[in-house]
């Protein structure tokens, strides 16, 4: 009986060695197709219901009324965030279908899942460090949108979603702005998991070349110095290295600097509105891989699966790194002097990578018109060197205040500071504070609406202190916390996303009270007696300036201008700083506490 037994465990066990589980998903990217977003929903739940340490959730509406999903996989029957960082696990958020006509990482990532959780090649043991947790389809509205005339330059897969999503909305501009609904609950998504590491696929018809998989890589100078260091000495060196062990090798995204990429190629630095950049303001290391369009369909897709296989070894396998190296970089973002607002691309700096292209043809006849273009010839594929660009100088830094003041009047600015987790004392008195507060000198208005708002491109602005009234309910925010970034980016007015380039201020842009020529000269003279000062100078303008002597509404303009007339709060941006911390005894009376 022992013996049986023992001969019984024994088989069982080989079984278990050698019995990979099938594969429950019918993709069929090879046939060159993509699933719809009711397949998508289909396939996680099947695997939800296959397996325990799988699970498939709602995380409230998108746009299109259609819920936002999440799919975790752990290892285990756990999947509350908190628990499972607290077993020391790194957290990989992956985001599909923000572009839906872009949709190599849908296929990509259900293969990935389905292989994963099948225990393929022994995979499984990824997630002993690590919980991958996937947004199946972003933009559900586009993905909903499917034809296959969506993607001008893309035969494959044949039909595909739109760009727009439900509310004709580019999401990978909205992940600061917030507009669309899928970007609030994103935003819940990602402070809930507050992922390590962050994917979003992405496939682009930039310049030809032979990879099918590119990768915009997390922009190392946006970080603080340890994760600079582990990123540009680590991180982006071997997903580089490993993708090169497999079938498809990874190149940075093409970004030009000549049309000719083999005269140079630049990283890109993404802002706060694009998903990376937004990861970026939290410390993550977000990324996006670009498929390549003109490579077939089934090649996109098994590349972007290689990546995902690739980050997912170095998530796991660097766990504790990757944790303590952003642990750190937060503890020194929290305690710098200043911040990097701006910055620019140093042309002096650059390595030489391999690079696989096409020779550049600048005068290909075109078939269609029988004019000249500018093309790539395929029968002439080589390998060489090229310049690549990766260090970016800043050009303005901001020294950090100890607290941004909010009235709460600015109530769409509050809400996404909620939104976003900032923690922050409330005004339980009414009072006055000195502040230094800035006056929004020069602004550029777009001329065409971009992604529904109208851009300020230029901002120029000038500090002064004053003593402003605040009100019980206002908004004191302590800017060294946990979300630094977040709040100088979006709070400083001249950072590159700041709530203010947005629009979010935009009612401080014009006047609201102003003079009539008639009505107000009465108050000039009278005015200008009792100040004998300013009746000098303007005399001697008058004198001196013969097109102001000549405008009568130019000379009642100055005297508004130059008076207490003038609006304080014109072009004054709303929230102001305060650079030395209030003693405990302050605090109390501003807050209560
Ligand atoms: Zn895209």
């Amino acid at each position: 009986m022992k013996k049986i037994n023992i001969t019984l465990i024994l088989l069982s066990f080989t079984f278990a060695l050698f019995a990979q589980k099938k594969s429950l998903l019918l993709l069929k990217y090879e046939q060159n197709y993509t699933p719809t977003y009711y397949e998508v929903v289909e396939m996680y739940q099947l695997l939800d219901a296959n397996y325990e340490n799988a699970k498939l959730i709602e995380n409230g509406l998108t746009d299109s009324g259609k819920p936002l999903h999440t799919f975790i996989i752990n290892n285990e029957n756990e999947f509350n965030p908190e628990k499972i960082k607290k077993q020391g696990k790194s957290v990989l958020l992956i985001n599909n279908s923000i572009h839906p006509g872009e949709p190599a990482g849908i296929d990509a990532s259900l293969q990935f899942a389905d292989d994963i959780l099948r225990d393929k090649n022994g995979i499984a043991s990824l997630l002993e460090n690590t919980v991958i947790v996937i947004i199946p389809a972003y933009s559900i509205g586009g993905l909903l949108h499917r034809s296959a005339f969506n993607r001008a330059n893309q035969t494959t897969p044949y039909e595909t979603g739109f760009r727009g999503n439900a509310a004709n909305l580019d999401l990978n501009r909205d992940f600061v702005k917030c507009d669309s609904e899928n970007a609030k609950n994103f935003t819940r998504i990602f402070h809930n998991w507050d992922p390590d590491v962050f994917l979003d696929t992405h496939t682009t018809n930039g310049s030809d070349h032979q990879y099918s998989v590119t990768l915009i890589a997390p922009q190392p100078d946006l970080f603080p110095p340890t994760q600079e260091k582990f990123l540009r000495e680590k991180m982006i060196p071997e997903l580089f290295s490993n993708m090169k062990k497999g079938e498809y090798e990874l190149i940075p995204y093409v970004s030009w600097m000549y049309r000719d990429p083999k005269r140079g190629i630049k990283m890109t630095q993404e802002g706060p509105r694009y998903s990376s950049g937004y990861a970026s303001l939290f410390n993550c290391y977000g990324m996006m891989t670009e498929n390549h369009v003109y490579k077939d369909y089934p090649d996109r897709v098994k590349s972007c699966y290689q990546f995902i296989d690739v980050l997912t070894t170095f998530t796991s396998e660097n766990a504790k790194e990757i944790i303590e190296s952003r642990k750190t970089g937060l503890e020194e973002s929290i305690s710098a002097k200043d911040h990097p607002i701006n910055f620019e691309l140093d042309t002096t700096i650059f390595r030489e990578i391999e690079f696989k292209g096409y020779e550049v043809d600048e005068n290909q006849v075109s078939k269609l018109t029988g004019l000249k273009r500018f093309g790539y010839d395929r029968s002439k594929p080589f390998t060489s060197s090229t310049k690549y660009y990766d260090v970016y100088n800043p050009t303005k830094t901001v020294q950090i205040p100890e607290y941004y003041i909010l009235p709460q009047a600015w109530k769409s600015v509050v809400d996404r500071i909620k939104l976003n987790g900032i923690e922050f004392h409330t005004l339980i008195i009414d009072t006055i504070l000195e502040v230094e507060i800035d006056y929004i000198d020069e602004f550029s208005n777009a001329t065409r609406p971009y992604n529904g708002h109208y851009f300020h491109d230029e901002v120029i602005t000038s500090s002064e202190v004053q003593q402003i009234n605040y009100y019980s309910g206002d908004l004191i925010i302590p800017v060294r916390q946990k979300k630094i970034k977040y709040l100088i980016e979006m709070l400083e007015p001249k950072a590159g996303d700041s709530f203010f380039r947005w629009n979010f201020f935009d009612n401080i842009l014009d006047n609201r009270e102003y003079f009539s020529p008639y009505g107000f000269e009465e108050n000039v003279i009278k005015y200008l007696d009792e100040h004998p000062g300013l009746k000098k100078k303007f005399m001697d303008k008058q004198k001196s300036d013969p097109g102001f002597a000549q405008s009568h509404r130019a000379q009642l303009a100055y005297i508004y201008e130059n008076t207490e007339w003038s609006e304080e709060t014109y072009k004054r941006y709303p929230v102001s700083r305060v650079y030395k911390a209030f003693s405990v005894s302050e605090l109390n009376k501003l807050i209560g506490k």
